[in-house]
């Protein structure tokens, strides 16, 4: 999603006449976009402004100006608190007010002293950001929902992003539309709880996620739509059905799973049981057997135990993720869980992410090998590792690198796989494979 909101933030200064550098050392101006997720994250920040406030000094020494200016979750947390730490930073701007940096820009640019806009407006940043413009990735994000009301007790994401609010289908469709004449050909659909997704149809209802896929499939030149990151208590019927019936919905799918303990689960305020899980697994895989998931994980919640852990190994080996995302509990001002009894000691921690990583790396593994030998559409997204290759992507998100003569991107090619490694797969174009994509 940041990836998303930065690219917003430039279209939108864009209009006013900044232009992307692809240095701090040529920019007039620094956006640091932040993450307030992990603790490791949020201190990145403060390292990061160090580095600038020094290139500040040298270019003020040259008789050049650079503006700082601080977006995303950690400038929305720390607030004021952003300004004491760091007082030479110009402008703390949280995620619900990109709209307004232009604004904000242009004010600081008069008066002194620095800008803070972190309240949650009650106008949405999206009817007053600019169209999207310029070309587009082939495989392109759009946020169709932000915030979250879930409030598990160890995130915070409900209180940087704030509340959950869902944007209403029409401007959904028309910035679908949008970045597929500009060259998308596959829609990543973002939310933090992307499948809560609930906004005001054209018929003046609530339209789920399924109907929003739904409408999306039939824009033409889609090839793919992926969402995510969905909440295991929100794949409803209509969204497990879905999967079966959209054939542009690629066949993978991030559930975050946290845990596989149901006391660790309950304590985390998750809302669902290790059995619920698998259940919904299960009934995703009947309807669409070639489905791989992907997951995040917790490790060393307070009051985990190493047979709750062990549970945790136990819905890993049961379920087998194609790829998945792990981490030590971080605890986070304000959050419930930071506070909680039973704080699991460092080393408990890296001892049990490293066991964990371990199984699921095996299982990332096997997942690649078993694609070795078979032929898959590949959607090509640009150039690939070495000269004259592309680099495009299964239907499972694996990259696969292939000679590109002929390709280009946004083409979707049939392709042998012949090797894989840690992360990547291998492959060459199957005889007679039919090209789409191109006008
Ligand atoms: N909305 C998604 C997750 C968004 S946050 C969901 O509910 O699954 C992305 C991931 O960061 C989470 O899935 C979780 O695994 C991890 N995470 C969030 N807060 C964390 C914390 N305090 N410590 C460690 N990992 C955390
Ligand atoms: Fe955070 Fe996801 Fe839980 Fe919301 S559902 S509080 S974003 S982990």
């Amino acid at each position: 999603m940041n990836v998303y909101d930065s690219d917003r933030m430039a279209e939108s200064l864009a209009a006013h006449g900044w232009s992307r550098v692809d240095a701090p050392e040529n920019a007039d101006l620094v956006i640091l976009n932040t993450c307030h997720i992990r603790e490791k994250a949020a201190e990145k920040v403060y390292s990061e402004l160090g580095r600038l406030k020094r290139l500040r000094a040298e270019r003020a020494a040259r008789g050049e100006t650079m503006l700082l200016a601080v977006a995303g979750c950690v400038a929305q947390a720390e607030g004021e608190a952003m300004l004491e730490r760091a007082p030479f930073v110009d402008l703390v701007v949280g995620p619900q007010a990109y709209h307004r940096l232009p604004e904000l820009l242009a004010r600081r640019a008069r008066e002194q002293g620095a800008a803070l806009a972190t309240d949650f407006p009650v106008e949405s940043k999206f009817d007053h950001l600019p169209e999207r413009s310029g070309a587009s990735p082939v495989s392109a994000y759009l946020t169709v929902q932000e915030g979250c009301d879930k409030f598990c007790t160890f995130c915070v994401v409900p209180y940087t992003r704030g509340a959950e609010v869902s944007r209403p289908v029409a401007a959904i469709l028309a910035e679908a539309r949008q970045l597929l004449a500009a060259g998308a050909k596959e829609l990543v659909l973002l939310g933090q709880n992307v499948n809560a997704y609930h906004g005001e149809g054209p018929d003046g209802r609530s339209w789920s996620l399924a109907r929003l896929l739904e409408a999306l499939a039939e824009l033409d030149g889609l090839v793919r739509l992926r969402y995510t990151t969905s909440h295991p208590r929100d794949m409803s019927d209509d969204l497990i059905e879905a999967h079966g019936r959209i054939p542009q919905l690629a066949p993978y799918l991030h559930l975050p799973v946290q845990s596989g303990s149901d006391a660790v689960l309950e304590a985390m305020n998750r809302g669902y049981t290790a059995a619920d899980y698998r259940r919904i697994v299960d009934r995703l895989r009947a309807v669409r057997p070639d489905l791989a998931l992907s997951s995040d994980f917790i490790v060393g919640f307070p009051g985990e135990r190493e047979a709750d852990f062990e549970a945790t190994l136990e819905l890993v080996r049961a379920v087998g993720f194609a790829q998945a995302y792990s981490f030590k509990f971080s605890a986070r001002p304000g959050t419930p869980a930071a506070s909680m009894r039973g704080q699991v000691k460092e080393a408990v921690k890296a001892e049990r992410l490293q066991r964990l990583q371990a199984l699921l790396a095996e299982q990332a593994r096997a997942f690649n090998e078993a694609t070795v030998g078979r032929s898959v559409p590949v959607l090509i997204d640009g150039p690939g590792r070495h000269p004259g290759q592309v680099v495009g992507r299964t239907p499972w998100q694996q990259p696969v690198h292939l000679d590109g003569t002929g390709l280009q991107p946004g083409d979707l090619v049939t392709v042998t796989i012949t090797g894989f490694h840690p992360h990547s797969l291998a492959g060459r174009r199957a005889a007679g494979a039919t090209v789409e994509g191109h006008a």
